[in-house]
């Protein structure tokens, strides 16, 4: 710094005193001044064009503040480069871990383009990174459900299952999570060993179901008629016929309900969709209702929209809403109300059963609609009931892009409400019934 006031002084009185030499000390002093000025300027030029270019320019040699800039700068650099290569390695590791992960892993940026992917998304879904740098996803992998699930924004959507495109045996489930400034990350585990065991599982359910199925059937004919033959059943042996009849009777209940299921578990979605006539279907239901609700006398409250229609499966349906209303005439009291509603909102259309019966406690609501689970098995056996009724129930809502809500105090009474899709819906004014004829 000193140097610097050294140097303008020694400029003005050099300027000056070549002035008093030719007579115009003031100017001479003033043109001193303008030339320190340039010389300043070209050397913060040159601090200019190294600071830009450090390898191709030179640094001011120059002593005083133009060196101690030089100097600040070059620490400052130093000091940057090294962080950058603690970052590069940081970049480096957290891309190795990545890579290394067995989950295929792609990062997505706001169109769905790729921005970054593992050798595991190379592996299963032949997604190469830097090759396929910036393409669409959904061009390269064009499942449908895929399609649907890149669409959806939130994180909290479903995992969904996709056949590999490498490989029909590798089933991966993908989850996107967003994150970040509108980037997505997209997972996709290999799940091909717990989907082969399911599938397993469930041929062996359907089997043993098919196979029961047939000497049950027989079962029953012979107890049918020892009971209504009484030449061949003696009196003493009457009440235990009629208690091997209500047993086989029930084992051929569940035995077609699990048939059932299987069918319902084998596609997720319906293949040929026909029009459901609800109002209709419900009238039938409620007849069905009040011949079991019998000397219990229930008071059933209807209020269905006449021309609410859905596109499905009718006797799917028809299962599932009986299903729900039976439930409710067995946990409700005599005498009780029950009320039924079909009805169309903005987010769709909706079957609700309300009733004012036994109702369930928080802890069972989760997990009533899996299969056998019974809040009270004694009571469900005693009322027939096999505890799959709302597993069939959530699966056929499932197929129909439908779900299940449950409301329930306990001793206060219980709502089950499915909520159909707006898609489904149809109205007469919108059929063309000529075509359905
Ligand atoms: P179940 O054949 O036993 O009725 P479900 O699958 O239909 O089998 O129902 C499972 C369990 O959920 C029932 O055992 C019962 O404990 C409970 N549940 C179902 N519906 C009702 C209801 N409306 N009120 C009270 N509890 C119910």
């Amino acid at each position: 710094m000193r140097q610097d006031v050294f140097r303008l002084i020694v400029a003005l009185l050099a300027g000056w005193l070549g002035g008093i030499l030719v007579g115009h000390a003031a100017a001479g002093a003033a043109v001193g001044l303008g030339l320190h000025a340039l010389w300043q300027q070209r050397a913060l030029r040159r601090l200019l064009e190294w600071v830009e270019h450090p390898k191709a320019a030179e640094p001011p040699e120059h002593r005083g503040v133009f060196e101690e800039l030089s100097v600040a700068i070059e620490r400052l650099r130093g000091r940057h480069k090294k962080r950058k290569k603690k970052l590069a390695g940081f970049l480096r590791q957290f891309q190795q871990a990545t890579a290394a992960l067995p989950d295929a892993t792609i990062v997505l940026g706001p169109h769905n383009e790729i921005q970054w992917a593992n050798s595991a998304a190379a592996r299963h879904l032949g997604v190469r990174w830097p090759q396929d740098a910036r393409q669409r996803l959904s061009n390269l992998l064009r499942s449908p459900d895929l399609v649907a699930a890149l669409a959806a924004t939130t994180a909290d959507g479903p995992a969904v299952e996709i056949e590999s495109p490498l490989n029909p045996d590798l089933i991966l489930s993908v989850r996107i999570v967003p994150y970040g400034d509108e980037q997505r990350l997209f997972v996709a585990r290999d799940v091909s060993r717990m989907h082969h065991l399911n599938e397993i599982r469930r041929d062996f359910v359907a089997n043993v179901s098919h196979e029961l199925k047939t000497p049950l059937t027989v079962f029953s004919g012979y107890l049918e008629t020892l009971e209504n033959d009484k030449k061949l059943c003696p009196r003493p042996w009457r009440p235990v016929l009629t208690q091997l009849r209500e047993h086989a009777d029930r084992m051929q209940t569940i035995v077609s309900e699990l048939l059932l299921l299987s069918r319902l578990e084998a596609e997720d979605s319906i293949r040929d969709p026909e029009l459901v006539v609800v109002p209709e279907m419900i009238g039938d239901i409620h007849k069905q209702a009040q011949a079991l609700s019998g000397e219990r006398r229930h008071i059933f409250f209807l209020a269905v929209d006449p021309s609410l229609w859905i596109s499905g499966v009718q006797a799917e349906l028809h299962s599932a809403f009986a299903n729900l209303v039976f439930n409710a005439v067995q946990y409700t009291p005599a005498r009780g109300v029950i009320r039924v509603r079909w009805y169309q909102d903005a987010a769709g259309a909706h079957f609700l059963v309300q009733d004012q019966g036994i109702g369930i406690a928080p802890q069972h609501i989760a997990r009533i609609t899996e299969r056998f689970y019974r809040v009270d098995p004694g009571r469900s056996r005693a009322e027939g009931g096999t505890g799959l009724g709302l597993a069939i129930v959530k699966h056929v809502l499932q197929r129909h892009g439908a779900r299940l809500h449950i409301d329930s105090v306990l001793g206060q009474g219980s709502t089950f409400r499915c909520d159909f899709p707006e898609a489904i819906v149809m109205r007469p004014e919108t059929v063309d019934l000529d075509e359905l004829a």
